[in-house]
C-alpha cells in the first residue's frame, strides 16, 4: 500500500516535472510522517523514500532515534518554538520553517556555540490567512538582509502553505508569487543568500506546485494515507 503509493507519488512528480521543463531528480520529496508509525516509516524508506518532514520537535526526536544513524534524513517542517532549537539542531538537515527574524537569531546563537551551519528556509505568508505563520511578503527583504549577516545561519530558500482549497488550481497564484519572491530577492544579489529551494506543494497540489518551480514537494497523506482528526 505505502509502496504502491510512493510509486504513485513518484510519477505524477515526474510528469509534473517535466510539464514545467525541469530533470525530475531536481525535486526532492520529502515524506511527511507526523503521527506515522515507525514501522509506516521503515516500510516507506525501504520502499525508496528518502527523506522524512516532521512538524514536532519531540515526536521527530523518538522516531529519528529509534532509526538510528543509518536511518532516512529528516527535514523540520512545523512551527518552531525558541526554547526547542536546541534540542533540535544538528538532528535535521534542513529546517522549512524560520518564520522570523528573531527565531533565526536563536538558531544562530545556538548553532554558534555547538559549532554547526544550520540550513534553513524561511516560511512565507503569501496570502496574507490570519492563522498562517510565516513572514509577510513586504517583510522579506528587511529580513533576508538582517539573516545574511548570521554566520551559522544558511538560508537556502523559501516555503509556504496555501490556504487550504480543494482545488488545487486555487493555489497556483500562492505557488506562482513564492517564485517571484524569490527571483525578486535573489536579484538582489544578498551577500550569503542563494535561495535555490522552494518549498512548496502538499498532497493535494504537488503537481501544481511543481509546474509553478517547486524544488521540495512535503507529501503525507497521499504516502501514508489520511490521518487521524486534530
Ligand atoms: C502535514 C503537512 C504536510 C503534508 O500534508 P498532506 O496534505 O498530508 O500531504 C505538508 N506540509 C506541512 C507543513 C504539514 O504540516
Amino acid at each position: 500500500m505505502i509502496s504502491a503509493n510512493l510509486e504513485w507519488v513518484k510519477s505524477r512528480i515526474a510528469e509534473a516535472a517535466s510539464k514545467a521543463g525541469s530533470p525530475p531528480e531536481t525535486i526532492r520529496l520529502v515524506a511527511v510522517s507526523k503521527t506515522v508509525s515507525v514501522e509506516k516509516i521503515i516500510e516507506a524508506h525501504e520502499a525508496g523514500a528518502e527523506l522524512f518532514g516532521e512538524n514536532r520537535v519531540q515526536e521527530a526526536l523518538e522516531k529519528i532515534e529509534r532509526l538510528g544513524q543509518d536511518g532516512p534524513n529528516w527535514h523540520f517542517i512545523g512551527h518552531l518554538q525558541k526554547n526547542k532549537v536546541n534540542q533540535l539542531l544538528g538532528r535535521f538537515d534542513l529546517i522549512h520553517s524560520v518564520d522570523s527574524a528573531a527565531l533565526a537569531q536563536v538558531i544562530n546563537e545556538k548553532s554558534l556555540a555547538r559549532n554547526l551551519i544550520t540550513p534553513v528556509l524561511i516560511q512565507v505568508n503569501v496570502s496574507g490567512e490570519a492563522s498562517k505563520f510565516g513572514m509577510a511578503p513586504n517583510e522579506l527583504e528587511s529580513a533576508l538582509r538582517a539573516l545574511s549577516k548570521l554566520v551559522a545561519v544558511r538560508v537556502e530558500g523559501l516555503m509556504t502553505i496555501p490556504p487550504y482549497a480543494p482545488d488545487p488550481e486555487k493555489s497556483r497564484n500562492v505557488f506562482a508569487r513564492l517564485r517571484e519572491l524569490r527571483d525578486q530577492m535573489d536579484e538582489l544579489g544578498m551577500e550569503g543568500i542563494c535561495l535555490k529551494e522552494l518549498s512548496m506543494g502538499m498532497s493535494n497540489d504537488f503537481a501544481v506546485a511543481i509546474e509553478e518551480g517547486a524544488t521540495l514537494v512535503r507529501v503525507g497523506s497521499a504516502i501514508f494515507g489520511d490521518r487521524p482528526p486534530g
